[in-house]
């Protein structure tokens, strides 16, 4: 059984084909500012459906069910729900907030989108059905840089996450989207863990391979037991060390799938690359366990939907 836990669902008719241009993951990073026209369709294009790419790429490499939320831009938590619904036994859907300014730039005042982000994530999380809160990119909701503040302005999404006990994510290091750097180095998320204890919050990428956010990812992680982390573009010898000091059920599989990292295909595929480090990792059979799907589905209480989905393989080594 694998679980990628962390997937954005959603393209652009102008994404169709990214094969020319996003090969490696530094062409990803440098998409937006190499093509600026074509980036630009993230915000003057309708969005369209991705699951069903999403799922082919799933099968080819034996992953059973994922975690999906918006990607950037005007993807909205209803059109993402509908598509999850579509393929009920291979995913789930999370709710976003904030992800159309982290593609078309922040608001210089966000108070507005501070304001109205409990209420869409209370609609989310009850009739829409989702899971748990995906990724805040936290500029979107704050312009403040003292943790305490940082911590004051995110009360009302962490109120709702309490409230219906769900998992939130937040990202760390870089992203290929403009502004927000500064709340990738996540110091200021132990203000937020530690304010609410009863809340799983994953540090989404683990710091990135970057030793300077790798190092806060840690500190944040081994003052906070609810804080937790995914194997988003970390290497061999992170995910090492982050086992042995946390135990592995507090690290998750995820890809990062999405319309244009799926392209990555030199020197493996987005999936591959990801199982490497894995395996180069050295996993024990029960710490792969833990992270290929036991922790995701404890956090987000997939149990149920596991049981009662027909699973790709007809009989799984759960
Ligand atoms: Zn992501």
């Amino acid at each position: 059984m694998i679980i990628d836990s962390h997937v954005h669902i959603f393209s652009y008719p102008s994404f169709r084909d990214l094969s020319k241009q996003i090969r490696t993951m530094e062409d990803a990073i440098a998409f937006r500012t190499r093509y600026p026209d074509l980036y630009n369709c993230n915000l003057t294009e309708a969005p369209i459906d991705s699951t069903d790419e999403l799922i082919a790429d799933m099968d080819k490499n034996n992953i059973d069910f994922a975690l999906v939320q918006a990607r950037a831009g005007h993807v909205s938590n209803d059109l993402v729900a509908q598509a999850a619904k579509r393929h009920p036994t291979r995913m789930v859907a999370l709710a976003r907030i904030g992800h159309d300014q982290e593609a078309a730039g922040y608001h210089d005042d966000p108070g507005p989108a501070r304001e109205q982000a409990p209420a869409e994530l209370e609609r989310a999380l009850t009739t829409l059905g989702m899971l748990g809160i995906g990724e805040v990119f936290v500029r979107a909701l704050t312009d403040k840089i003292h943790p305490e503040k940082i911590a004051n302005d995110l009360s009302g999404v962490m109120r709702v996450a309490e409230k219906h006990k769900v998992p939130i994510q937040f990202p760390t290091a870089w992203s290929q989207f403009p502004g927000g750097l500064f709340y990738g180095d996540p110091v200021w998320a132990d203000e937020v863990a530690g304010r609410h204890p009863t809340v799983p919050v994953i540090l989404t990428k683990m710091g990135r391979s970057i030793e300077r956010y790798f190092d806060t990812v840690m500190s944040v992680a081994m003052r906070n037991t609810n804080v937790y982390l995914d194997v988003v573009g970390t290497n061999p010898q992170h995910l090492r060390f982050a086992i042995d000091k946390l135990g592995p059920e507090r690290i998750m599989f995820g890809t990062d799938w999405s319309t244009t990292w799926r392209w990555l295909s030199v020197p493996a595929t987005l999936h591959q690359i990801r199982m490497k480090v894995l395996d180069d990792a050295k996993l024990t059979q029960a710490e792969r366990k833990q992270i290929l799907w036991k922790n995701a589905a404890r956090l987000f209480k997939l149990d149920a939907l596991l049981d009662g989905a027909q699973p790709r393989q007809a009989k799984h080594a759960r």
